[in-house]
């Protein structure tokens, strides 16, 4: 049964003044899913344009009734009057999705969106046991997670609450993972935080709306102490290798602590969550070793280090230069950024905006509106791009754009950029890229290119030549003075589950099955000959077009907590994924991403290997994958049993 907070809810003027500054989408949603007056989403769902909230232009009078009228259901609620119903009417439930984003929810999406909403007590994703395993059969099912990250912390919520035995090893000291090792600055998130956080736990307290690196640490952090995960974390140290014994069925863990001896552990089961971006890429560049400043990688950022009044050299223009770059230029004495190829990136209204207070309280207090901001943010960061990532045969311009909407979009980003920039022609020609929007990863401008137009900054798309002990020397001969060089270089995105070594059914390796770059596995997590390990996200699970990683990692929670039941409840001692699943698998996700933009010829992303094989991305739609993995095929795998 929904939780009222009545209290509050009883406070007029807390309530008056949440509701003056609530956001139009979500109040109607609310006032339809409290009453049934189906009449709100014709007065108001004709204002709403799209799923963001500022692509509604309600007329101040309607939007005066709609919070009256709200108020008055607000109060009975909170007096008890009103009766809270769980889940609207299917039909109904449909016209308001459709008109709360102003377009249209196709029936597919209804169903992961009454998931994802999470509106009745309970998470709907937890797989719950069809009959409880007899505590001998639960205490073989042993499982160890690699990584105290996004997804192992997931993982080991969900591994709690099915009363598994987990441990984790992490080889930080302390868990968040990426969220804690990027600790550069500006680093956050570019998926809004109301939906970039666990649909089963949910923050009402995000300051922002795409929220720093300290923020999201402390979500990871409280996330981990509510459900007392760190007693089953063993910090500083790393799993260097893993060995499948066939007789014994279980798997031999070498763990290296930071200090004290190796140690040997064995498990039945194993889960890696070490994700894709976790080992920094820093090219090898002639003198490199000679520079007599400091020079670090944004994973590793140097606190240590005083920016104030130094000449910074920043190589690399992606996700962690664009967030860096802005963020220390006025610091700084001169920062030199080195661009090897543009990114495109897109401005959005809310990237720097903070959440007000009386938002904070609606989505605390009242009913449903937290559920109904979420399903606006999931559809505005969802699939509606997916089908504009589709190369057009007959489109005559394939190098710039795919289709027309790609190119309709490639105008939108240019036209921002050109007003950024004032029309600067000389700059313009630099930042514009010559490859289609989402051909890289889509960034979302963070000042970039005001940050360009400071006096303090050049940029330099030269290639670099060599490094002096002072200074970066581009192939023009120029050298570019430099106290500090910034490596915003990326990862070792292609190397997958490096640098441990794990070796599977007779004793095949990881990187024998994968050589250096081309990882593979049945639905991102789970590979033949290596029976009993899973992969949080894995190969081809990063998201391209939208989405967020956590929404596909609470598919891949999900579908392997079905298989650790289905091992449980069928006293199963392995299951390994069947060659022929896994090989078709594999050959729908090529063929998938033959069309895509990542895929183009025209430009080098870390989603591809050294052969031009997409290996990171997902070719879905969220619901694709989300239908994909929702029930576990013990089909598609090899079990043996307990003799
Ligand atoms: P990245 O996107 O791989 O960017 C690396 C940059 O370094 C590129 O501009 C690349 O140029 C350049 N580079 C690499 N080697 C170079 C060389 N030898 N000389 C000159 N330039 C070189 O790495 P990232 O910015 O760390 O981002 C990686 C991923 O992490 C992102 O795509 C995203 O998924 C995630 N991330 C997310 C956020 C966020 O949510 N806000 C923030 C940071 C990171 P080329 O383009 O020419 O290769």
């Amino acid at each position: 049964m929904f939780d009222v907070a009545r209290t509050e809810l009883s406070d007029k003027r807390a309530l008056a003044a949440a509701l003056a500054e609530a956001d139009v989408a979500p109040m109607l949603m609310v006032l339809v899913h409290l009453t049934g007056e189906e009449r709100w989403l014709d007065e108001i769902g004709p204002h709403i344009f799209g799923a963001w909230n500022f692509m509604e232009q309600t007329p101040e009078d309607k939007k005066a009734r709609l919070r009256a009228r709200l108020a008055t259901v607000l109060q009975e609620v909170a007096s008890g009057e009103r009766r809270v119903p769980e889940v609207p009417p299917r039909a109904l439930l449909s016209r308001m999705m459709s008109m709360g984003v102003g377009g249209t929810v196709p029936p597919e999406y209804i169903p992961l969106i009454l998931e994802e909403m999470n509106l009745a007590d309970g998470d709907p994703r937890t797989v719950r046991w069809r009959e409880k395993p007899a505590p001998e059969a639960l205490a073989r099912l042993k499982v160890l997670i690699v990584g105290a990250g996004l997804s192992g912390l997931c993982m080991a919520m969900k591994l709690k609450e099915a009363g598994i035995d987990f441990d984790i090893v992490e080889k930080n000291d302390t868990v968040g993972g990426t969220w804690y090792e990027n600790d550069y600055p500006g680093c956050g998130v570019d998926t809004p935080n109301h939906f970039f956080s666990f649909s089963f736990a949910p923050n009402h307290d995000w300051p922002d709306h795409f929220s720093k690196r300290n923020e999201l640490w402390r979500y990871l952090e409280e996330c981990a102490d509510t459900y007392d995960l760190r007693r089953h974390i063993r910090f500083e140290t790393e799993m260097v290798s893993a060995q499948w014994d066939e007789s014994a069925k279980l798997w031999r863990c070498r763990l290296k602590p930071k200090e004290g001896a190796e140690e040997t552990v064995e498990t039945a089961v194993l889960i890696t969550a070490v994700g894709q971006l976790n080992r920094p890429f820093i090219p090898d560049l002639e003198g490199l070793a000679e520079f007599k400043g400091a020079a670090f990688h944004t994973g590793k950022w140097d606190r240590s280090v005083d920016l104030a009044g130094k000449r910074v050299a920043m190589i690399g223009t992606g996700a962690s230069g664009m967030q860096a770059g802005p963020s220390i230029a006025g610091t700084v004495g001169k920062l030199t950024v080195f661009q090897r190829t543009p990114h495109w990136s897109i401005h959005n209204p809310n990237y720097h905006a903070r959440v007000s207070d009386g938002v904070k309280w609606a989505l605390k207090y009242i009913p449903f509106y937290s559920q109904w901001y979420r399903f606006q943010l999931f559809w505005a960061s969802a699939d509606g791009l997916h089908a504009s990532l589709q190369v057009d045969p007959s489109w005559p311009t394939p190098g710039l754009s795919l289709n027309a909407d790609n190119q309709r979009f490639r105008d939108m980003l240019v036209a921002h950029m050109t007003k950024e920039l004032e029309g600067d022609a000389a700059l313009l020609k630099k930042v514009v890229p010559q490859y289609p929007p989402y051909g890289k990863r889509m960034l979302r401008d963070n000042h970039w290119f005001r940050m360009l137009k400071r006096s303090n900054v050049e940029l330099v798309t030269e290639r670099i030549a060599r490094v002096e002990p002072d200074a970066i020397v581009t192939a023009d001969g120029t050298r570019h003075p430099a106290d500090v060089i910034v490596f915003a270089t990326g990862f070792q995105a292609g190397r997958m589950l490096w640098p441990m070594e794990i070796a599977g059914r007779g004793g095949l390796t990881v990187r024998e099955a994968w050589g250096d770059d081309d990882p593979r596995a049945h639905l991102g997590m789970t590979a033949p000959g290596f029976p009993n390990l899973f992969m949080l996200y894995g190969p081809n699970t990063n998201l391209g077009h939208g989405g967020s990683i956590i929404f596909h990692t609470e598919c891949q929670v999900r579908y392997i907590m079905q298989a650790l039941r289905e091992m449980a409840e069928k006293r199963l001692s392995s299951l390994e994924c069947r060659v022929e699943p896994h090989d078709a698998y594999n050959e729908r996700v090529d063929a998938a991403h033959r069309n895509m933009v990542w895929a183009h010829g025209g430009v080098g992303n870390w989603y591809k290997n050294a052969r031009g094989r997409v290996i990171a991305n997902s070719p879905w739609r969220l619901v694709d994958y989300w239908a994909m993995t929702k029930e576990f095929k013990l089909g598609d795998f090899e079990p043996s049993t307990r003799s």
